[in-house]
């Protein structure tokens, strides 16, 4: 009888080398130093003074937007965004049904609806789907760019004039992603990024806000940065001035700490944005081909960051095997980072999606899904695996050993059937 040289069936690991095989965001001498720094400086900052000026400044100028204000988290970014858009009881806000729920959950926040869309093939937002979900309550439409893959901006853009909508966008898997060479988070009435652990900028815990919008950027201020901030910036003659000091009642100012290494890393950001288009490109020409496995068709127009490379799984072309087979396969190789999308699934599949008002009252007689469900969100989702991007200092040897494990799993998927 013939032995396989699978590991799971007992030949030899493709790497050798234990994981974590990944580890994110890269932390220097320089991340350290402006830590220290800011911990004898100040660590708290009630105004748009200090490290906080200085990261919304360079965020600010990286987009090319007028105005950036910084949060404690991606969640708070979205739930000020949404807010000073003027999203409201009852209003509605189409969300692509495949996307990570801190996207849509805000909304609920607000007495606000969200009213998922299907995605296409690719796993970004339908607009054919999204046209059959507009209704006169619908106030906003909202881009993800999953896994930093940049939306057809042509093609939303458009959508959303035709429609009367005002376009958002969630740019927290595409920092530094661009759409015919302009920055993802530039391109509506105004974005949020998370600034999250693994995110493409990473502050560890944190977030912002993008507008062109002098008014929209006061009302930010006022939902989530009470009191000096709002003093300081909205002008004494503006009619919202005058709540200056209570803001709309919540506080969810960035840790200047968090501010400090976000500035660190968004100093180094291109060079981690290019070497992730390298390895990605090399993981890309390494993979096509190999049975089983389809990588992304990036469109000429995107530049994406590679928050992770998305990998979609055809069980047909090895004989059937199921996907957490493979993974299980690809794991004893060594390729422990490997995974499938957890959270970042089809929305209506989770049970605050499913049942609003069993935990939040107003919304017992309202579900955001569709009858028909959506079937596209849930095949991407279940053929998905993918894999991290690696920048080219540290990762050309490991994402060849990763494609290499791929490759030799999919050349003996038979032995596992
Ligand atoms: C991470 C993430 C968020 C939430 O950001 P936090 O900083 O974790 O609050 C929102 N949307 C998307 C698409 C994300 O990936």
């Amino acid at each position: 009888m013939n032995v396989s040289p699978l590991a799971l069936l007992g030949g030899e690991p493709a790497l050798t080398t234990p994981g974590p095989h990944f580890t994110w965001p890269p932390i220097e001498e320089a991340d350290r130093r402006a830590v220290a720094t800011q911990l004898e400086t100040s660590v708290s900052v009630p105004d748009r003074s200090g490290v906080v000026a200085d990261l919304e400044d360079a965020l600010a100028s990286c987009l090319g937007v007028r105005h950036v204000v910084t949060t404690c988290t991606g969640t708070a970014a979205l739930h000020s965004m949404y807010a000073a858009a003027g999203v409201g009881p009852g209003d509605e806000v189409i969300v692509p049904a495949l996307t990570f729920h801190a996207t849509a959950t805000p909304l609920f926040h607000l007495g606000a609806h969200p009213v998922l869309a299907d995605v296409d093939d690719r796993g970004q937002l339908d607009l054919d789907a999204a046209a059959r979900r507009v209704t006169a309550r619908t106030k906003a439409v909202i881009a993800v760019h999953l896994w930093g893959l940049p939306q057809d901006m042509d093609a939303l853009v458009p959508f959303a004039d035709e429609h009367g909508l005002k376009l958002l966008e969630d740019g927290s898997h595409a920092y530094g992603a661009t759409w015919n060479g302009r920055r993802i988070g530039s391109f509506g009435t105004a974005a949020a990024f998370s600034l999250n652990g693994p995110k493409p900028l990473s502050a560890g815990e944190g977030g912002f806000v993008a507008t062109d919008d002098d008014e929209l950027y006061y009302r930010v201020l006022l939902h989530g940065q009470f009191n000096k901030r709002c003093r300081r910036e909205i002008p004494p003659g503006h009619p919202l001035a005058r709540f200056a000091v209570t803001g709309m009642g919540l506080k969810l100012r960035i840790h200047p700490l968090a501010a400090a290494l976000a500035r660190a890393q968004l100093t180094r950001s291109e060079g981690y944005l290019a070497g992730r288009q390298d390895i990605a490109s090399r993981l890309c020409a390494a993979l096509d081909g190999v049975p089983g496995v389809r990588v992304p068709n990036v469109p000429a127009a995107a530049r994406p960051s590679w928050y992770a490379l998305p990998l979609r799984y055809e069980a047909a072309e090895v004989g059937g095997l199921p996907l957490e087979r493979f993974l299980a396969a690809l794991h004893a190789e060594g390729a422990v980072e490997t995974d499938r999308p957890g959270s970042t699934c089809p929305l209506h599949t989770h049970p605050l999606f499913q049942h609003p008002g069993a935990l939040l009252p107003g919304y017992a007689d309202r579900r955001p899904t569709a009858a028909g469900g959506y079937p596209t969100a849930e095949h991407v989702h279940a053929t998905t695996f993918k894999l991290p991007v690696w920048h080219r200092e540290d990762g050309l040897r490991v994402a060849d050993a990763y494609a290499a494990a791929m490759a030799k799993v999919a050349a003996h998927a038979k032995d596992l059937m």
